[in-house]
C-alpha cells in the first residue's frame, strides 16, 4: 500500500511512495491516473487504420509497486491495455537527483 502524501524533500510537491514487490519505496506522484497504453516501450508511433499517430513514452508505478512502462494510447488503439496507477516522481521532480542519494 502507498504510504499517505508527504511534501517532497526536493520540490515539496505531494508525493507518496510506493513499495515495489523488492520491498524498495519509489516516489510517486500522488494523483492516480488510469489510462490507456500500448506496452511496447521503444515504439515511435502507433498505428491507427494503418496511419502513424505519434506518442509519448510513459511509465507507471501501479498500486502494489510494479512498473509499467509504454506508450500513451487511447480505448481504440490496438493492443492498448488500462492502466491504474502513478508517475514516478524522478520523472518530474526539478531535484531528482536527490533520490539518487
Ligand atoms: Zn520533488
Amino acid at each position: 500500500m502507498p504510504t499517505a502524501p508527504r511534501p517532497c524533500r526536493g520540490c515539496q510537491a505531494s508525493i507518496v511512495l510506493v513499495q515495489t514487490p523488492a520491498g524498495r519505496w519509489l516516489p510517486c506522484e500522488a494523483e492516480v491516473l488510469e489510462v490507456w497504453v500500448v506496452p511496447e516501450p521503444d515504439l515511435e508511433y502507433l498505428r491507427r487504420d494503418g496511419v502513424p499517430v505519434p506518442t509519448t513514452r510513459l511509465t507507471l508505478v501501479t498500486e502494489d509497486g510494479k512498473l509499467t512502462t509504454g506508450r500513451r494510447a487511447d480505448r481504440l488503439t490496438p493492443f492498448a491495455v488500462r492502466v491504474e496507477g502513478r508517475e514516478p516522481h524522478w520523472a518530474r521532480c526539478p531535484k531528482a537527483e536527490v533520490f539518487r542519494q
